[in-house]
């Protein structure tokens, strides 16, 4: 009988792990294999695609620069090169990345998909199942597992009701490159979080006419004030005030840097914008220029969704709104809920239960890296914590004569069952 989760025991290639297997070439599963590195200990690592972090070479837009102060984005240990701005683009980040896996000799086995990994109770192993090249199935077992495969692995587009007949050209974020291909056209943009406003204000730039759906509330602080990030600035208020008053003061300085946004239909929610990311993990709007074209009209708000026509959409103000194409920067998900079977730290959305925890550890050698919505920090910092728990296991395994045999220093032995 086989399901999604069962392996084809006749056609299967078999490989021994001696190390753990790390799901994901992103900035999580790169920093864990160069923490592993330096503690001596060898892992394999497993990437659906075929570069490193693909989320940033083929996911994202080309204006795109990090959001927050180059060092809460670098890696641990390799800082950024020093003549990096304070703001790397997107294309200093991925050579950094380039050379971040090369400093560390990272070796990522490309183009293999996980599809499903199992914690076989009898021999006390992961068994990790993955497609290669989308022909041949290769079975990885080892005695940890790291799930670094991403918050945002895969894209999401809510339901609407007549999507399907909407007759203008329709896509995700993700797909965005540059705003040439809409020139003259009016375009809805549905979300209103960093890459709902700075595609935007990338449109205006490129003569479409932007509307962009606001359902909800939003918080957008200036991404400095007085010349300091704000994102720095509240990480140092915190160390010394209670967070209620760290975003009454972020509050207050924002509403000196950029006045009241409630006019312009933009409501902040109840909770501050520290507090909001600390509990739920939803991430304040840092902004770049947007709101300037928001306050001349270049950029209308429009309220939420309620049905699209061919060539138009109904809001649920009443109003019927003529669109041409419409973008969803409505967000991602994890896709840990399809591959990674019965484990105790992933909820039913694919998050980690306590999105506070960091460097996550569950029973039976399985670790999560980059789940917490901390954005890279929160990569790093798992990743640490991970290959510091992993390597003093690996240390005491290998101390133990049936785990040293003969592989002392290789990752991976072959055999085909
Ligand atoms: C547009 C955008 C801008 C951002 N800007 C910032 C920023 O400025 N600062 C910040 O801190 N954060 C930012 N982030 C958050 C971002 O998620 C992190 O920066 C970072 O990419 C997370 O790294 P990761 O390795 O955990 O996940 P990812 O970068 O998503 O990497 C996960 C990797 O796992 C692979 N994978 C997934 N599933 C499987 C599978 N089944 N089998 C094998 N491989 C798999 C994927 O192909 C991917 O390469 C941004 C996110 C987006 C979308």
């Amino acid at each position: 009988m086989t399901n999604k989760f069962t392996t084809n025991l006749f056609s299967c290639r078999c490989m021994w792990v001696n190390g753990p297997i790390i799901v994901g070439a992103g900035p999580s599963g790169l920093a864990t294999a160069a923490c592993l590195t330096k503690n001596g200990v060898p892992y394999v690592i497993l990437e659906r695609s075929n570069c490193i972090a693909s989320l940033w070479q083929k996911r994202t837009y080309d204006r795109l620069k990090l959001h927050l102060p180059k060092q809460f984005c670098q890696l641990p240990l390799l800082p950024f090169p020093e003549d990096y701005p304070e703001y790397p683009t997107k294309k200093q980040f991925i050579k950094y990345l380039e050379l971040y896996r090369n400093h560390f000799n990272i070796e990522p086995h490309f183009n293999e998909r996980v599809l499903s990994a199992r914690f076989d109770r009898v021999s006390g192993l992961w068994r990790v199942v993955t497609s290669r090249d989308r022909f041949e199935e290769v079975e990885y077992i080892s005695k940890w597992l790291v799930v670094a495969a991403g918050e945002n692995a895969e894209c999401v587009i809510p339901e609407f009701d007549g999507l399907d007949d909407f007759n203008g050209n329709i896509s995700h974020v993700s797909e965005y490159k540059c705003g040439e291909r809409y020139r003259g056209e009016k375009v809805l943009v549905v979300g209103c979080g960093n890459s709902g406003m700075e595609i935007c204000l990338d449109l205006c730039e490129y003569n479409a006419f932007p509307s962009m759906v606001v359902r909800d509330s939003v918080h957008i602080l200036p991404r400095e004030i007085f010349g300091k990030s704000t994102f720095e600035t509240g990480v140092l208020l915190m160390q010394c005030l209670p967070l209620w008053l760290v975003d009454k003061i972020v509050l207050f300085l924002t509403w000196l840097v950029l006045g009241s946004t409630e006019n312009l239909g933009l409501k902040r929610p109840s909770k501050g914008p520290f507090a909001l990311k600390k509990t739920e993990g939803r991430t304040p709007v840092l902004d770049i220029g947007a709101l300037s074209k928001i306050r001349s009209g270049d950029i209308k708000i429009v309220p939420a969704v309620k049905r699209f026509f061919k060539n138009s959409v109904e809001l649920v103000d009443g109003r019927v709104v003529p669109v041409d194409s419409v973008i969803f920067a409505t967000g991602y998900r994890t896709n840990v809920l399809d591959w990674l079977q019965e484990n105790d730290l992933f909820n039913n959305q694919g998050y980690t239960k306590e999105i506070v925890q960091i460097g996550s550890k569950g029973n039976s050698g399985l670790y999560v890296v980059g789940y917490t919505k901390k954005g890279l920090s929160g990569c790093s910092s798992d990743a640490i914590k991970v290959a510091i728990d992993i390597s003093r296991e690996w240390r005491e395994a290998a101390a133990d004569a049936s785990m040293t045999f003969s592989c002392k220093r290789r990752s991976c032995s072959n055999k085909y069952i």
